[in-house]
């Protein structure tokens, strides 16, 4: 048996079925990973959102390396200097003039946004009830799961935590008929990702932010995945114009290493009090140097431009697909975060697409899912559309 199938059987026969593998990275450099016998494949899932600075970016692994040496735990007993600086550097980004609080997830990100929303409910008019979207994806704890509004994840989990409503993204009158006197917050992704890379409309933010300010309701974003300059934006809702009165991140924060965080503004910034939430490891100072190494990469290599010049020519290919082939149906997104929407199984998309070299995901709704890192440079790009045209001429060509 080759190497790689030698890693898969030894996976599939010790670790839970809860993945179905068919491939071992070994690893990774920019957009290229490598298998376990040095076979090369361009990576436009990045590692599911998580590398826009790329594999092993130089900055990334230096402030990794150096962190290591010097400190890589002290518990929240103790601050540590890198998580105040990336706390520090978070809440100026945003603008939202508010605090951050840090743990390891996207799930643990939004949990404590959940909780966030509650505890300030308790305290105005005793309401906890929050409104998530349809087809939105926030996680797998069995609170998070209660907040991502699809039966298909939530099934054989009951009973899921209560207090959460669900309504139709993008439809401002499904949101106002799913909150009660009850409802504190309304949760939502600006780009669904798993739920099949949806925009939000700006009319629907734009109303969404109203209706929160006219019903007292804190509006969350949850930018897990559209966070970081995904979209050419550092979080997608300063896309729209508007302010969020939360958002978490995860997935990109620090380039791989677990970190999740969340961003308050200054109405929720001292909502929370000693002992109220906690995490052991968040704010690990392995985890916010990453981060911030991450941050000043996005900075100095101009990555949040980068991500929509790359990202439109990356759109203007797979818009041509559309033209060409009956069975591509439409692109979605923005940014480096695209998607394409066929008429077909977009699993045999992307294993034929594995098969040219190139990896990609699938979203629900038919959807193959692109998220290649923002470091993508052009040539790269260049290569990556052939082997994308390749597949699609080998699956629908005449
Ligand atoms: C991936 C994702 C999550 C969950 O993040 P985990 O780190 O897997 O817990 C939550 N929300 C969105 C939008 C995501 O894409």
């Amino acid at each position: 048996m080759s190497k790689n199938e030698d890693i898969l059987e030894l996976y599939r026969e010790n670790t839970m079925p809860t993945y179905s593998p068919s491939l071992v990275i070994a690893s990774g450099k920019g957009v290229i990973v490598r298998d376990a016998e040095n076979h090369s494949y361009y990576d436009f899932t990045s590692g599911i959102g998580v590398h826009n600075v790329g594999h092993c970016h130089p900055n990334v692994v230096d402030a990794i390396q150096a962190q290591a040496t010097k400190l890589t735990h002290a518990s929240n007993l103790f601050a540590n200097e890198p998580a105040a600086v990336l706390a520090t550097k978070l809440v100026s980004l945003s603008g939202l003039g508010g605090k951050a609080f840090f743990c390891n997830s996207g799930a643990e990100a939004n949990e404590a946004a959940i909780k966030l929303a509650r505890k300030w409910g308790a305290a105005n008019g005793g309401r906890y009830g929050i409104v998530t979207f349809r087809q939105g994806f926030h996680g797998r704890t069995v609170t998070t799961l209660a907040a991502t509004g699809r039966a298909w994840c939530q099934e054989g989990y009951d009973p899921l935590t209560p207090g959460f409503a669900y309504a139709d993204f993008n439809d401002i009158e499904s949101v106002k008929t799913a909150i009660d006197d009850k409802t504190v917050a309304v949760m939502v992704e600006c780009i669904q990702g798993e739920g099949g890379v949806t925009p939000a409309t700006p009319e629907f933010m734009t109303a969404l932010r109203a209706l929160c300010d006219e019903k007292n309701l804190l509006l969350i974003c949850d930018e897990v995945q559209t966070g970081m300059g995904r979209t050419g934006d550092w979080f997608a809702w300063q896309g729209y114009g508007i302010k969020p009165d939360m958002f978490t991140l995860a997935k990109s924060l620090a380039d791989g290493i677990p970190m999740g965080a969340l961003v308050s503004n200054e109405k929720l910034a001292d909502v929370f009090t000693p002992g109220s939430h906690a995490s052991t490891f968040g704010g690990n100072p392995v985890a916010a140097a990453a981060a911030l190494a991450v941050i000043a990469t996005i900075e100095d290599e101009n990555l949040l431009e980068r991500a929509k010049e790359i990202g439109g020519l990356l759109k203007e290919a797979l818009e041509a697909t559309v033209d060409k082939y009956d069975q591509a149906l439409e692109v979605r997104g923005k940014g480096l975060m695209l998607g394409l929407a066929i008429d077909g199984d977009p699993a045999e998309v992307v294993e034929s697409l594995k098969s040219m070299g190139l990896l990609a995901l699938t979203a629900k709704g038919n959807v193959v899912r692109f998220l290649p890192p923002l470091t993508l440079k052009e040539e790269d790009l260049e290569d990556a559309v052939d082997m994308i045209n390749d597949a699609l001429d080998e699956l629908w060509g005449e």
